[in-house]
C-alpha cells in the first residue's frame, strides 16, 4: 500500500490547524456547519456591518458556539452608486449540532433587527443562512461579479434557492446580494486582515479620542506588516474613520498577529465595548479587472494599457485629466482633486508616455467614460526634445529666430544662419519608470497599497 504524505502549503498557522481539527471533531460528533451572511445594515447616519456581525458573533459565542477560522469583512463593488457607505458585506462560520442551529438563526436575526438603521429609507439588510460544508464555483463567482460588477437581488435570491440557502430580507432586503457574496467569497488568492475596536454607546458621535503618538509608534513598530496607519505627506491619522459609526478605529495588516500587536500599542482614550479580527479583501485589488478600452464599461474597475493621447490638464476643481488610448480606443482617465499631491505625478505625463493604469468607472451618463485613478504604472517615459537656437559662430552669443523658417540671426553683429540650425536637445523627464499610487487618504478600501506589492 503506498503512503502518501500531503504538504500543506503555506504551512497552516495554529488557528487554521485548530479548524482542521474542527471540521474532524464536526465530523464525528454530526455536527453542521453554518455560514452567515450579513449585509446592509448601516446607513450615512451611523451603524456598521461590522459591528452588527461583532455583536451577533459576541453574542453567539457567550452561548458557547464557536467560529470557524475569522469572521470575513467582504468589500464589494465600489462604483455602484447604490452602495451603502462603506459598501461592506460580513460572513462567518459556525457549527453546531443540527438541533441547535434555529437558535443561531434567531440571534443573527434578532441582533439585525435590533441594530440595524431599518428607519432609514435606504438601508434594507439581508441575511443568508448557508448550511452546507462546501462553498460552490457558482457561490464563488457570484461573489466576483458583486465584487467587480452589480448583481440585482433577483440574481441573488435564485443562487441561493439553487444552492438551498435561507434568505432573510428586512424591508427591500437588498443586502441579501452582499451577504451571499461574502459567504462565497473564500479569500483564496489574496487577503487581507482588520483588527477593529468599537466605542461603547454613549461616546458614538462624538470626537474620537485616541493617543496620537501612540499611533505614530504603533506604525513605526508595525508597518508595513500593518498599512495605511497614517498619510505619510500629511501626518493624519487613518486608523480612525471620519463617520459616525460605532467603530473607535480600524488597524489593517497582513497577519492576525500584526494586527493584534499593533492595536496593543495604541492608547485609546475612551473605553472599547470590544475588538474583533476579519479576514478581509481589502487592500487586495479584487476589484479590477483588466480590459481593452473598447470594452471598459460603467461600474467596472479596470486595470487598461495604454499611451497617453492627450496629455494632462487641469479643470475647474483641481481634478487633472488626461486621455489614455490603445488599439481599441480612447478613454479619460482622472486623478481627482482629493487625491492632492498624486495629481502633480500625473501632471508630468505627456503624450505617448506608455502605462498600465488603475480605477474605477463610475456611471455619469453625462460625461464621457472616465477612470477614476488609484494606480498608474508608468511602463515608458516618451523621450522629450526641446529646440535651442544657435550660438553665433562669431562672437558666441545665442542666436534669435526670425520667425518659423526663416532661419537666425545675432542681435550684436548681425550674422545669419539658415532654418534648421538649431540644436534639438533631450530633455531629461522628471518622471520616469515606476508605479505611483494615490495617497492613504484617498484610497478605496479595495486598492492593493504599493508597499503590499514590494513586502508581499
Ligand atoms: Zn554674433
Amino acid at each position: 500500500m503506498a503512503i502518501r504524505f500531503y504538504v500543506l502549503y503555506p504551512l497552516p498557522s495554529s488557528k487554521e490547524k485548530m479548524s482542521i481539527l474542527g471540521e474532524v471533531v464536526s465530523y464525528v460528533e454530526k455536527m453542521v456547519l453554518l455560514h452567515i451572511g450579513i449585509d446592509d445594515t448601516d446607513s450615512r447616519q451611523g451603524m456598521c456591518t461590522t459591528y452588527v456581525g461583532a455583536v451577533a458573533i459576541r453574542r453567539l459565542e457567550q452561548m458557547g458556539f464557536k467560529l470557524r477560522g475569522y469572521p470575513k469583512l467582504i468589500r464589494l463593488n465600489p462604483n455602484w452608486k447604490m452602495k451603502t457607505r462603506g459598501n461592506c458585506a460580513i460572513a462567518f462560520t459556525t457549527s453546531a449540532k443540527k438541533e441547535q442551529i434555529p437558535i443561531i438563526k434567531e440571534i443573527v436575526l434578532k441582533t439585525v433587527a435590533e441594530l440595524a438603521e431599518l428607519h432609514v429609507e435606504t438601508t434594507n439588510p439581508g441575511v443568508i443562512f448557508y448550511q452546507g460544508s462546501r462553498i460552490t464555483e457558482e457561490m464563488k463567482a457570484f461573489s466576483k461579479k458583486v465584487v467587480q460588477d452589480i448583481a440585482t437581488i433577483e440574481e441573488a435570491e435564485a443562487l441561493a434557492k439553487k444552492v438551498g440557502a435561507e434568505v432573510h430580507k428586512f424591508k427591500l432586503g437588498r443586502g441579501i446580494v452582499g451577504a451571499l457574496a461574502a459567504i462565497g467569497n473564500t479569500l483564496e488568492n489574496d487577503w487581507t486582515f482588520e483588527l477593529i475596536a468599537y466605542r461603547t454607546p454613549e461616546n458614538r458621535g462624538k470626537p474620537r479620542r485616541i493617543d496620537r503618538s501612540s499611533v505614530e509608534e504603533m506604525n513605526r513598530k508595525t508597518y508595513p506588516s500593518t498599512f495605511d496607519n497614517l498619510d505619510p505627506a500629511t501626518g493624519e491619522i487613518r486608523i480612525t474613520p471620519h463617520t459616525p459609526c460605532p467603530i473607535l478605529y480600524g488597524i489593517r495588516g497582513e497577519t492576525p498577529q500584526a494586527v493584534k500587536k499593533a492595536s496593543e500599542t495604541v492608547k485609546a482614550l475612551e473605553p472599547i465595548e470590544q475588538t474583533i479580527i476579519y479576514k478581509t479583501n481589502q487592500g487586495t485589488d479584487e476589484h479590477l479587472r483588466k480590459v481593452k478600452i473598447a470594452e471598459a464599461k460603467p461600474n467596472w474597475s479596470v486595470i487598461v494599457e495604454g499611451t497617453v493621447s492627450k496629455a494632462p490638464h487641469t479643470i475647474p476643481g483641481g481634478h487633472v485629466i488626461f486621455r489614455l488610448k490603445d488599439e481599441t480606443g480612447e478613454i479619460d482617465c482622472a486623478a481627482y482633486e482629493p487625491t492632492r499631491q498624486f495629481r502633480d505625478i500625473i501632471r508630468k505625463l505627456i503624450a505617448r508616455d506608455r502605462l498600465r493604469v488603475y480605477g474605477g468607472i463610475k456611471e455619469k451618463p453625462e460625461l464621457p467614460l472616465t477612470i477614476n485613478l488609484e494606480k498608474v504604472e508608468v511602463l515608458e517615459a516618451a523621450p522629450l526634445f526641446r529646440k535651442e537656437n544657435p550660438r553665433c559662430q562669431r562672437c558666441g552669443k545665442r542666436m534669435k529666430s526670425e520667425g518659423k523658417n526663416k532661419g537666425y540671426s545675432c542681435k550684436r553683429c548681425k550674422t545669419k544662419l539658415p532654418a534648421g540650425s538649431e540644436k534639438i536637445i533631450r530633455v531629461k523627464r522628471s518622471i520616469g519608470a515606476g508605479k505611483f499610487e494615490v495617497p492613504p487618504r484617498a484610497r478605496r478600501h479595495l486598492a492593493k497599497p504599493l508597499i503590499r506589492e514590494i513586502v508581499g
